[in-house]
């Protein structure tokens, strides 16, 4: 007879790649039922953004099959998102925090943090979005909106709610075209408010769209916030990537884990398949190699997203070209599951 402990030292040979252990052992295996030779099993992954999730999947069912005696396997694939070092804030929680940044403006950093957010909320996972860009708040024009909710009496604000983000933004602080002169306190007591004195709840992941470059603004930022890993956005060209550089440097000074690099604006597909370098070849998948960190993605130049990153038109919308929208729900993937990497590191030394 078919017995459990069968289908878990089968389900032992299975790996998470990312985690670089075995199902079992990670704890990822849940509510396993044996009926006659019909096995049914949870398996637990650590996002529900997870870029192996099928693969997973088929190598479970492949080595119930050929290991034990079932001919029946039913998987239920799930996930819960395990925090790095769970941020609690005035009643919120945040499991994963990951800043953003970019060595200079203008390369997509907005664009990336809007799609970021979008796509894990897409994959199931509950997410909040904080512009903190002090210079260009650009999230609530991409997102299309201008204001928070109304508030209720007695209650704490709640964020604006965008295709089931939560969203706040410091541009909701200033009116349009009028430049705020942030001072160092001010900015840090605004950003400790919005933690804080919102309603939040509890997410998964809290995407912080940072201000741009490495200055002393961009490091009081970094180290108001309670940042559990950063992303780099660059383009290709050699000035962007420069200036990416150091923004690596600055996550490393403030042992903050850089997941890796999105290179934006990486070509612009051609209709015949070729790729134009219009901003030189492959200066962010370069950078992340000298620098010893991940590429999350190469996103192609796309007129839509432009267009629709300036009028509030959904991330993922039809007006975007198909391999735009992979190239972003990719990269959201893989970030998610540097993320995991990184907080199952730290959670087990
Ligand atoms: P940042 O936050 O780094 O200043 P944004 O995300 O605001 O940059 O992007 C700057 C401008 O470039 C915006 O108008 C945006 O819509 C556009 N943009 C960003 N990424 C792309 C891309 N891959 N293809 C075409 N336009 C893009």
């Amino acid at each position: 007879m078919l017995t459990k402990q069968e289908v878990m030292n089968a389900l032992s040979t299975v790996m998470d790649p990312d985690l670089g252990q075995d199902l079992v052992t990670l704890g990822m295996i849940e509510d396993l039922q044996v009926e006659g030779e019909k096995v049914s099993f949870s398996v637990v992954l650590t996002t529900p953004a997870c870029p192996l999730k099928r693969k997973i999947e088929n190598d479970c069912r492949t080595a119930v099959l050929s290991m034990t005696g079932a001919k029946e396997v039913e998987i239920n694939m799930t996930a819960r998102v395990r925090g790095q070092q769970k941020v609690d804030l005035g009643n919120n929680c945040f499991k994963h925090v990951i800043a953003v940044s970019s060595g200079k403006g203008g390369v997509g950093k907005s664009t990336v943090s809007v799609a970021l957010a979008s796509a894990l909320a897409a994959d199931g996972a509950k997410v909040g979005l904080l512009d903190a860009d002090i210079y260009g708040p650009n999230v609530p024009r991409m997102l299309g909106i201008d204001e928070l909710p109304p508030m209720q009496e007695g209650q704490k604000p709640d964020p604006a709610n965008i295709n089931g983000m939560k969203v706040l933004s410091i541009g909701f602080l200033v009116s349009e075209g009028q430049p705020l002169i942030w001072r160092g306190p001010m900015l840090h007591n605004a950003i400790q408010q919005f933690l804080t004195d919102f309603n939040w709840g509890e997410l998964d992941y809290l995407i912080i769209d940072m201000p741009p470059g490495t200055g002393d603004v961009q490091l009081s930022v970094a180290q108001t916030l309670p940042i559990g890993g950063a992303v780099i956005v660059t383009t290709p060209q050699q000035v962007a990537v420069d200036d990416a550089s150091r923004a690596i440097s600055m996550f490393h000074k403030l042992d903050v884990p850089v997941l890796g690099i999105v290179e934006n604006m990486a070509f612009l597909p051609m209709p015949d398949g070729e790729k134009l370098f219009l901003f030189g070849e492959a200066g962010g998948e370069n950078l992340a190699r000298r620098a010893g960190v991940l590429l999350l993605g190469r996103i192609p130049i796309d007129p839509g997203l432009g267009k629709g990153g300036d009028i509030g038109s959904p991330i993922f919308s039809e007006d975007k070209a198909e391999a735009t929208r992979d190239a972003l729900r990719d990269m959201a993937r893989k970030t998610a599951a540097a993320m995991s990497t990184v907080a199952h590191a730290a959670r087990t030394g």
